[in-house]
């Protein structure tokens, strides 16, 4: 039985056009407003003011939504979908984890909101009755909060589109015992841009952490350091003087012996024949300055990972002592860049993974279920991206397979030969590319939020990231106690280059661990009920109170914002399964009519009364029945517009 259909026709491009231009300028007013917030169907739009908006970010606020009987009414906030991921872990017979995809472009807010989220969850979730436990959890709450100053010092750098950057992704667990207090979180970090250590773009830095050793150093500390006052780094743009005579500087930090540094950069060691007998070979200069910069990125991918678990080691709960999570995602949004690599496709690769997700809960999920329900409804065409993951992950060939086949075979191959290997074996899909205009090697991928062309120089050696065992073996020699806590001596630590006898081990390259990172995630991700919040970014310079049209169209195009509108205006908002909806309002089967007359009382037999301020005069125990008896999974109620 449906309460009320209703269904706009199908979904023109002009009227595409038209719902753009609304919804455009209704965030445009609203932005000029100062109202950041904005409700899309299941999404919430969160635009980034760009200025210091701290009545908006009150604890005072944060208990009012807190404390609201249907914080859905009061005005669109981060904290309403904070308040309603909380409910849902409550309120259902079966407690059931949650989870807050926030998205956008750098800079666009993403971080922000995962942190304001961070600090809801900190002043709710504590509980106000029991000083014990709100003790725990702001114990919590402010080492979580404290632990994002050092990871970002770690992970984030200033690009040329947001000063503080963050150049890794992060799933973090709230963690909620069964009276729903937060007692623990953990972390999750994905794909460190390691590079960025020694190589930065024009006019971007490297990560903060750096610039904050050489500016916050005590007297004391620069000596021990020997960081000289003012120095300039050649790895920290942008140089002024170069220092670089301090290979005796960094033998002496990293605790080494600085002509054992030296060799084992200098010299690589191949084994080879049936026997593995040792051979070196001294490096030309271009390799040296390979191994070091491996050498460096090495310690830092190992040192961030490492200040990530003592983290999570001081923050996550026991595992008896929570019951549900609410988990907030915060990853690298998508990017284009004139130059784009491995590491662009790892990050568009994970925005196509989480994009299908939202399309599969929600753009296919809702229609297909009206579909099975037999109601009323003109299918809403949306942009279905699983063509773009074969061509990036399918099987048996698709980009991933092919860049690692070369790896696996590492054999000689030139870039070009890498583009014409993709482009002869992919040619079939429609998301590869016209590639005319390309003078350097490269192949385009037409991936759901615009066309990306990566060039194919260097991208096999990215992707084998390759970890000569002697730079390894060197740091395990190193009399710094850290150091030797991040390389251990593991006899069953093998790294990739290393022979594995007659048969080769699979390669783990930087795609395939990205994958399976990624498949980990989605598969947290499909047991949780989904929360989306689309962070946008109202102009690329970074001012307040200004909107610039096509920059946020773009984005909104970028994340299927209009569909998700028009799906949920022509839909239906609230759903609840049989089994729930009888659970929750068996209770007026209690209620005795009044009046009855005839098998149905004075309820009309044509049709169900109005929901109105009388219906408790009605009687209550035939519409129930009804309702009982005849509603399908779903219960309905017509979509207000807006
Ligand atoms: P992202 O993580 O998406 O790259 P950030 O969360 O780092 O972006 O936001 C970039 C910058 O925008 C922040 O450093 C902050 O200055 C500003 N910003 C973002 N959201 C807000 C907000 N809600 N209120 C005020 N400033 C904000
Ligand atoms: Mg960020």
């Amino acid at each position: 039985m449906c309460v009320c259909v209703c269904g706009l026709s199908i979904f023109e491009p002009e009227f595409a056009k038209g719902i753009s231009a609304s919804v455009l300028r209704c965030l445009q007013a609203r932005y000029m407003a100062d109202t950041f917030y904005t409700n899309a169907g299941c999404t919430l739009v969160a635009l980034n003011p760009f200025k210091p908006v701290p009545q908006l970010y009150s604890p005072e606020l944060m208990r009012e939504y807190h404390a609201a009987p249907q914080p859905q009414k009061l005005k669109p906030h981060v904290f309403t979908v904070g308040e309603q991921t909380y409910r849902n872990v409550k309120s259902l017979i079966e407690p059931v984890n949650q989870s807050i995809v926030v998205s956008g472009e750098s800079g666009a807010g993403k971080t922000w909101t995962s942190r304001c989220l961070m600090k809801f969850y900190a002043v709710v979730a504590a509980s106000p009755t029991s000083w014990e436990s709100h003790k725990i959890a702001e114990r919590i709450e402010q080492r979580i909060l404290n632990s994002n100053p050092v990871m970002e010092a770690f992970g984030n750098a200033c690009t040329l589109r947001n000063n503080n950057s963050s150049r890794f992704g992060k799933f973090i667990q709230l963690q909620l015992n069964r009276a729903q207090q937060l007692v623990g979180a953990t972390v999750q970090t994905y794909l460190l841009e390691k590079t960025r250590v020694v190589c930065q773009a024009f006019s971007e830095r490297n990560f903060h952490i750096f610039y904050q050793i050489c500016k916050g150093a005590s007297e004391d500390e620069r000596l021990q350091w020997h960081l000289p006052e003012g120095a300039a780094f050649s790895w920290l743009p942008n140089p002024e003087r170069s220092l670089e005579g301090s290979v005796r500087t960094a033998a002496s930090l990293l605790g080494l012996q600085e002509d054992v540094l030296l060799k084992t950069v200098q010299i690589r060691t191949i084994r080879a024949g049936r026997q593995q007998q040792v051979f070196q070979k001294p490096c030309p200069r271009a390799e040296c300055d390979t191994r070091r910069d491996c050498l460096a990125k090495l310690i830092y991918a190992r040192l961030f990972d490492w200040l990530v678990s003592v983290i999570n080691s001081s923050i996550c709960a026991d595992t008896n002592s929570w019951t549900t999570f609410i988990g907030l995602l915060d990853v690298y949004g998508f990017e284009s860049f004139p130059n784009n690599s491995l590491e662009q496709l790892c990050i568009n690769y994970a925005n196509e993974k989480l994009q299908q997700h939202f399309v599969a809960h929600y753009l296919r999920a809702q229609q297909e279920e009206y579909a099975a329900e037999d109601l009323e409804w003109s299918f809403i065409s949306y942009q279905d991206n699983q063509p773009c993951l074969d061509l990036i992950e399918g099987s048996p060939i698709s980009i991933c397979s092919l860049i690692n086949e070369e790896c696996r075979l590492n054999r000689p191959s030139s870039a070009a030969q890498l583009q014409t290997r993709i482009e002869t074996a992919l040619a079939g899909s429609p998301c590869l590319g016209h590639n005319k205009l390309s003078r350097e090697p490269s192949f385009i991928v037409v991936h759901y939020a615009g066309p990306v062309r990566y060039h194919t120089g260097g991208l096999v050696e990215k992707n084998k990231d390759p970890i000569p065992p002697e730079l390894t073996g060197l740091l395990q020699q190193s009399q710094d106690p850290l150091l030797l806590g991040l390389f251990p001596t593991n006899p069953k630590e093998k790294t990739q280059e290393e022979p594995s006898g007659q048969s080769r081990a699979p390669v783990l390259t930087v795609v395939s661990k990205f994958k399976a990172s990624l498949e980990q995630l989605l598969q947290v991700l499909h047991s949780t009920t989904p929360h989306y919040i689309r962070c946008i970014k109202p102009n690329s310079q970074g001012q307040a109170q200004t909107f610039v049209q096509e920059e946020v169209l773009s984005q909104l195009e970028a994340c299927g914002l209009v569909e998700t509108i028009h799906i949920s205006a022509a839909g239906f908002p609230i759903r609840v399964s049989h089994q729930n909806f009888v659970e929750r309002y068996k209770l007026l089967r209690r209620l005795r009519p009044r009046t009855s007359s005839g098998p149905h009382g004075p309820y009309p037999a044509k049709g169900l009364p109005e929901w109105c301020p009388h219906a408790k005069e009605a009687t209550l125990e035939p519409l129930l029945h009804d309702i009982l008896h005849t509603l399908p999974v779903l219960t309905q109620t017509k979509a207000t517009p807006g």
